[in-house]
């Protein structure tokens, strides 16, 4: 699957490579040959075939074990909530499957992956239902909905039986416990039962926590499939929280300069027709080659920003969505050509940040993705860090990918300084101040490089492992000396200016 394709022309992407990392990294638990050789004498009921109008022949029957197609699904008629008795190596499974429910699916055509049910629905004029699931293994990018048929149906009679047995038992405790208070009542000659009405009242309860606890997980199912934006048609990998009824599209258009978002290539067509905007609505502050950099105020771009962060939210999944813009300023990087500035990726940064965040957000556009322009947002915002004197680190948690884009960057950072510094006489404190990168931030990433030895009473870097380092690709190069960027004097006990904007581009100034 690509994840970012290129209307006219289809474009691969990170998505399918790492699928196929995750594939060999998790190899199947159980083999496509394991499936078939499943107990034959499991039943599988599935709402199609347990419909007797459908199926009359299979209405009724009493499953023969031993005598099936071990291939072939059986079904039995029978209304499964009934649930009767558990005949050994006979087993239905109940459908639709619950919420939370753990078992096997078949993933990609490639192997089996324990997976949890997220949550479920009916398929569009059938009574067939599909499942949203989360691979335990694997990021939540990779959830999915999938029909019944991917699952691995041997493990899910396994979990039917358990759920049956703990079923039958609490059924057990609960009927001599009301055989008890049925005595009590007869002792204190109360006569009404209430035995049934509980029962009812019993099974009302237990449903209502089931669609009270699918309610809540549906903020984890995807709900925009694929936005359009620019020349792309993009894959989206997480929920995100589109407000009204813009949620409930399978695609959603963007304008690539102002944002704007609308259901229909007609209403984006109209929509372009009459948008001025070329480029991000801010001030450009970097431009080398085709690339530029423009920095947008939250406070006075609310809409653009608001929108960027539902955009990011479909392929972050941890990010916490701000609608409140106000308070961060907004870095987006462009490629810019005779059409305008096209977005590619971003970063938004705190105007006053308690912790010394540097980065609260960053994104490269999957279809721009493994371009190196990762690393040229994390350099910039470094670069940002040096000209405000301020060292800095990114806010946690880190996205899986933007961890491996920063463990990445602080690497080169810090070999390539060792290898040119005369690093015996640094510090971490000194490094510190020469990358602004944070203490912790070099310390862990030395260790993960394994590069500090301990040596006669002191630690030390390994200079002979230093150079001996296989470095990783660099990335597109910054050049701190085209920022045109003086730092916003918004700090601790100044006051932020109500709708502050900036006084305009000047010329960056180098330590
Ligand atoms: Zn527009």
């Amino acid at each position: 699957m690509g994840i970012g394709k290129k209307v006219v022309a289809p474009k691969g992407g990170l998505l399918a490579e790492e699928a196929r990392q995750a594939g060999a990294q998790h190899g199947g638990k159980r083999s496509a040959a394991d499936r078939a050789s499943s107990p034959d004498s499991m039943q599988i009921d599935t709402p199609q075939l347990s419909d007797p109008a459908t199926n009359p022949q299979v209405a009724g029957s009493t499953p023969q074990s031993g005598k099936q197609d071990p291939t072939k699904p059986q079904s039995e008629k029978g209304d499964m909530t009934k649930d009767s008795t558990l005949t050994a190596g006979t087993i239905l499974i109940k459908q639709p499957l619950e919420i939370g429910t753990k078992a096997p699916a078949f993933w990609r055509k490639q192997s089996y992956q324990e997976c949890e049910v997220i949550n479920r629905r009916k398929k569009p004029g059938t009574e067939d239902y599909e499942y949203y699931v989360h691979y335990s293994s694997f990021n939540r990018r990779l959830d999915e909905w999938i029909d019944f048929d991917r699952f691995d149906l041997a493990a899910l009679a396994k979990v039917e039986n358990k759920r049956r047995a703990r079923k039958a038992a609490s059924e057990r405790a609960n009927n001599a416990s009301r055989a008890k208070s049925e005595r009590k009542r007869k002792d204190s000659k109360k006569r009404k039962s209430k035995g049934p009405e509980t029962d009812k009242q019993i099974t009302k309860a237990s449903e209502r926590t089931q669609e009270h606890s699918g309610h809540e997980e549906a903020s984890k199912v995807k709900n925009i499939q694929t936005i359009v934006i620019g020349a792309w048609s993009v894959d989206t990998w997480y929920y995100s929280p589109f407000p009204g009824d813009y949620g409930n599209y399978h695609t959603l258009y963007f304008c690539e300069f102002c944002l704007k978002f609308v259901r229909s290539t007609d209403a984006l067509q109209r929509h372009c027709n009459r948008c001025v905007l070329r480029h991000p609505p801010g001030i450009e502050i970097y431009r080398k080659g085709n690339i530029s950099m423009f920095e947008v105020d939250g406070a006075t771009n609310r809409i653009y920003c608001q929108n960027l962060c539902y955009i990011a939210k479909l392929f972050l999944d941890h990010k916490t969505l701000y609608y409140d813009v106000d308070p961060f300023w907004f870095y987006i990087m462009c490629e810019v050509d005779d059409r305008g500035a096209h977005i590619v990726g971003y970063f938004s940064k705190e105007k006053y940040s308690e912790e010394d965040y540097n980065v609260a957000c960053i994104l490269t556009l999957p279809p721009y993705q493994r371009k190196g322009y990762g690393k040229f947002l994390i350099t910039f915002s470094y670069e940002l860090s040096k000209l405000e004197n301020l060292v800095g680190s990114p806010e946690k948690p880190l996205s899986d990918l933007g961890l491996l884009g920063y463990r990445s960057y602080w690497s080169l950072v810090l070999v390539d300084l060792l290898r040119n510094e005369d690093s015996s006489a640094l510090s971490i404190y000194e490094i510190s101040e020469k990358t602004m990168m944070k203490t912790e931030d070099i310390i862990g990433t030395l260790q993960a490089l394994n590069l500090i030895q301990y040596y006669e009473g002191q630690h030390i870097i390994d200079m002979r492992r230093v150079k001996n380092l296989k470095m990783g690709s660099k990335g597109l190069p910054c050049d701190p000396d085209c920022i045109k960027w003086t730092p916003h004097s918004y700090g601790p006990g100044v006051q932020i200016p109500p709708g502050a904007t900036l006084a305009g581009p000047s010329m960056g100034r180098r330590r």
